[in-house]
């Protein structure tokens, strides 16, 4: 795709084309460590330029002569404005995990840089560790607000990490006969590592792989798991399994600043749901990375619904007042999400996380947040998919607003709500929803799987920022 087709159709309105990306005198520099959505959108962006870098490989290498912890001097930028070395070349990065937890602590950063993720992002995006600070903020709430208040957290499986609570687990799981449960590597992701069980001898095999105490010091520690209850009766649809991917962006963890996209989509198993066939990954996973390669999978249907889809389809089928319980269900996730490691997320001004949260719908159409990714997939499976997330990333760039072209007080911005604002953010007043005894109440600013004129909103707030900055 050429650098022209790339720039989506709100960027082509007159207003867009004449605004360039510029820091004070200069254009926006970016680096990029994906080849795939995130980079069309950079580089479809009006004024931004692309900073050459060296690829993983050789800044790994590099890594190898890096200054020691806590020595910044080979890395400050000799001009003081971030432009002649090392990690001040670029005003906005796109960095992969690795990258940042290589350079994070020598890398010295300037007032306007803008990096990808926070350091100890894995507090919330490992499997262990985000059940872990769950519990802890329940208990915490428990403890502060009442018993009540704790059923709030309610919304993850039962979960246990393994090997460290094997002996917990097991009694749990003798007090369950016959459910079925769910082993996951706890660091890993695309459905890689996972299956079913229902007894235990199940696990000997994985048991004598991994979980044996360790007489020989030079074995490597036994890979972490996490073993789950496994959701028996998800809400079907076609007799299929699905889960919703959410996207959700932080800002700021102090205080916490949140953003909730308004499209996502439900991906769905390529097979008939069942409980006969537990260790068929295609039946219980729903990962586009596992069912893609199901045998009868047809890449032209693929396997997803826009949230839009998902959420109109669950009003006709359960009326709005269901529906509308369903999302504030999933609000209330994202939010503890957050909230469970805010005291323990290193924050810094320049670190943003676009988080993918997976959440599934049981047949009492309760949500289940089953994971948090740090890292959500940004490569396209379709037509539709690519549109989504060129939208989903436009929107990102412009709700952090390098080009300074906003106020700052926007509470929606292309796809983008702002959910949490140091407390909840509610709707403005043309949301007000009405209850049955007549009086108003505001909802939150919320509006997953609505209507997403995207581009249409766009146009209004940069041409009311405008008037607002002339003033
Ligand atoms: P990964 O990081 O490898 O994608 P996930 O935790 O997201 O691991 O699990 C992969 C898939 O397995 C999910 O998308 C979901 O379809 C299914 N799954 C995971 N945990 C459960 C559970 N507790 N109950 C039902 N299904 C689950």
């Amino acid at each position: 795709m050429s650098k022209n087709t790339r720039v989506p159709g709100y960027m082509q309105s007159k207003a867009a084309r004449n605004t360039r990306g510029i820091i004070g005198d200069r254009e926006i520099r970016f680096k990029c460590s994906l080849q795939n959505t995130i980079l069309d959108v950079l580089r479809g962006r009006p004024g931004w330029q692309e900073v050459p870098g060296p690829n993983i490989q050789q800044q790994n290498s590099q890594q190898n002569n890096k200054p020691a912890a806590g020595s910044q001097t080979s890395t400050q930028p000799q001009d003081g404005k971030g432009t002649k070395t090392g990690d001040g070349d670029w005003d906005f990065y796109w960095c992969d995990r690795e990258w940042l937890h290589q350079n994070y602590d020598t890398m010295f950063l300037h007032e306007h840089q803008k990096i990808l993720h926070f350091r100890n992002h894995y507090e919330l995006t490992r499997k262990n560790l985000m059940v872990k600070n769950l519990k802890r903020l329940k208990k915490q709430t428990e403890r502060e607000q009442g018993k009540s208040e704790g059923l709030s957290f309610d919304f993850h499986p039962t979960t246990y990490e393994l090997p460290s609570e094997y002996h917990i687990f097991v009694e749990e799981f003798k007090r369950n006969p016959g459910i079925t449960w769910i082993m996951k590597p706890a660091a890993k992701s695309q459905g890689k590592g996972i299956f079913l069980f229902r007894r235990l001898k199940d696990i000997t095999d994985w048991k004598k792989g991994e979980y044996q105490p360790l007489t020989d010091t030079t074995r490597e520690v036994p890979e972490t798991y996490v073993v789950q209850r496994y959701i028996e009766n998800p809400y079907l649809i076609g007799g299929r399994k699905f889960d919703i991917r959410i996207y959700v962006l932080v800002v700021s963890y102090n205080p916490l600043k949140v953003w909730l996209y308004r499209d996502g989509f439900a991906r769905f198993s390529n097979t008939r749901f069942s409980l006969d066939s537990i260790e068929d990954a295609y039946v219980h996973l729903t990962n586009v990375s596992v069912q893609k390669n199901a045998p009868d999978y047809d890449p032209e249907k693929g396997c997803k619904w826009s949230t839009m889809r998902l959420r109109q389809y669950l009003t006709a089928k359960h009326g709005s007042e269901a529906v509308k319980k369903v999302f504030k269900g999933i609000d209330n996730i994202i939010t503890k999400g957050l909230q469970s490691v805010q005291k323990i997320i290193i924050n810094d001004k320049h670190c943003f996380e676009m988080y993918g949260y997976d959440i599934l719908l049981d047949s009492d159409l309760k949500p289940w947040l089953i994971e948090i990714n740090a890292s959500p997939s940004l490569t396209a499976s379709g037509k539709e998919d690519y549109e989504l997330k060129f939208g989903l990333l436009n929107d990102l760039l412009n709700v952090l607003d390098l080009e300074n072209r906003l106020t700052g007080k926007e509470k929606r911005i292309g796809g983008w709500d702002l959910l949490w604002d140091d407390g909840p953010v509610l709707a403005d007043d043309g949301n007000m929803e009405c209850t049955t005894n007549g009086t108003s109440v505001t909802t939150a600013n919320s509006f997953l799987g609505c209507h997403n004129d995207r581009k249409r909103q766009l146009r209004e707030i940069y041409t009311s920022a405008q008037a607002i900055k002339k003033t």
